[in-house]
């Protein structure tokens, strides 16, 4: 089976699916590896290293998507190249599938068996697969990095001959992946750090970082679905939690907004007056800002002013640090061929019946196979 692995074309994107590392992981397991040429130029992986890697560098972008068996990458084809591709072939990708279930049809149509990275299951067999996970992480780093930037204070606290200066006030709201790494970044740069998330759970883990969580009453039950994710608060509850946000808000040099449930829009949580009562030259970095955002004002892919605050709502943060990013998503890829290559037929098999397969293959077989995506 022949994996070609394409150059980006959405805007911005600066990612790659594969590394010479992965390209030569994958060659070793017996697969035709095939990489578009300069595929690896905006995350500094050279063509030459995929080559010495053992993978096939072609120039012609058409004949890599007529030629593939599989065609892997980090956003899905737009719907303009998708007749390229030959009917039966495999595409895996992020697919963003609550908003892209027109695309979804067409690709069934195409007979296209359709695997999408953000419906890997968040299980321990499939850890080493779980693409949400290893770009979140480098997202929460870069939401601290972005936003420490931007601050006209240093984070640590600085005693000097000078005078002392105070450590920076960070506020996290949201304490899954992202926010945890988040918290961890503005810990090591010396901040003072306090975090809240709906789930209880998090509670520990906020503290196991050196962080304070913030107690706030939401009146009622919280807590997480059987996959771990946040459930939807109610309108009550939210008003609740801004309520008990309000005076942290303010009191922050630096609030990073990272909450999610997942397949619903991201809830807003600082609203207009929130953020107009923050001190002049605070930051907030609104991670959440592509599915909506958390906080009322934030516009994506752009950095606004709004009173004395600032507002970072850029769009693709992992792909700020596209050579880790692609580093870590092409083992994410790695892991999920490895798992499912059948070493006698020289196929991928994609079995339904496994748990993997059944929660990320959404199309298959001419059918979108998920009912929510239809
Ligand atoms: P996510 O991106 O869906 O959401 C980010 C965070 O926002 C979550 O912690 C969520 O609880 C929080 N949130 C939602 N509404 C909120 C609100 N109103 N106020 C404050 N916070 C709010 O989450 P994620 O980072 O993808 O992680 C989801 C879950 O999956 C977590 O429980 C995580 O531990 C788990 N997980 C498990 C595995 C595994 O076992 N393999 C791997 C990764 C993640």
């Amino acid at each position: 089976m022949k994996f070609c692995f394409p150059q980006e074309t959405a805007p911005g994107e600066t990612r790659v699916a594969v590394t010479p590392a992965s390209a030569k992981r994958l060659v070793k397991l017996g697969l035709e590896v095939a990489v578009e040429c300069g595929a690896g130029g905006a995350s500094g992986y050279a063509d030459g290293d995929y080559e010495a890697a053992g993978a096939h560098v072609m120039a012609d972008r058409g004949e890599l998507f007529r030629t593939a068996d599989a065609l892997v990458r980090v956003r899905h084809t737009p719907a303009g190249e998708l007749d390229l591709l030959r009917e039966g072939a495999v595409h895996v990708s992020f697919l963003d599938p609550f908003n892209e279930k027109e695309l979804l049809a067409r690709m069934a149509a195409r007979k296209l068996s359709v695997i999408s990275m953000e419906m890997i299951p968040r299980t321990t067999r499939a850890q080493k697969m779980d693409a949400l996970t290893s770009q979140a992480n480098l997202g929460g780093y870069v939401a601290v990095m972005l936003g420490a930037n931007r601050l006209k204070k240093v984070l640590p606290m600085m005693s000097t001959a000078a005078g002392t200066l105070l450590a920076g006030k960070v506020f996290i709201i949201g304490v899954g992946v992202a926010g945890l790494q988040a918290i961890a970044t503005a810990r090591r740069l010396g901040a003072r750090v306090e975090a809240f998330d709906t789930r209880p759970v998090t509670a520990e883990q906020v503290r196991s970082l050196g962080a304070k969580f913030v107690e706030i009453d939401l009146g009622g039950e919280t807590g997480q679905t059987d996959q771990g994710y946040a459930k939807d608060l109610t309108p009550e509850q939210l008003a609740r939690q801004r309520e008990g946000m309000k005076a942290l808000c303010a009191g922050s040099d630096l609030v990073v907004t990272t909450a999610q449930v997942f397949g619903r829009p991201a809830p807003r949580l600082l609203t207009a007056d929130m953020v107009a009562a923050m001190k002049p030259g605070s930051v907030i970095v609104d991670m959440a800002v592509e599915t909506g955002g958390n906080v009322e004002g934030s516009v994506a892919g752009e950095t606004v002013e709004v009173g004395g605050a600032t507002i970072v709502g850029e769009r693709n943060l992992p792909g700020r640090v596209a050579h880790h990013a692609s580093q870590v998503y092409a083992m994410n890829i790695c892991g999920l061929l490895e798992e499912f290559w059948d070493k006698e037929t020289k196929k991928l098999n994609l079995n339904p019946d496994d748990e993997i397969i059944a929660g990320c293959l959404l199309a298959a077989d001419g059918q979108v196979r998920d009912a929510r995506f239809r």
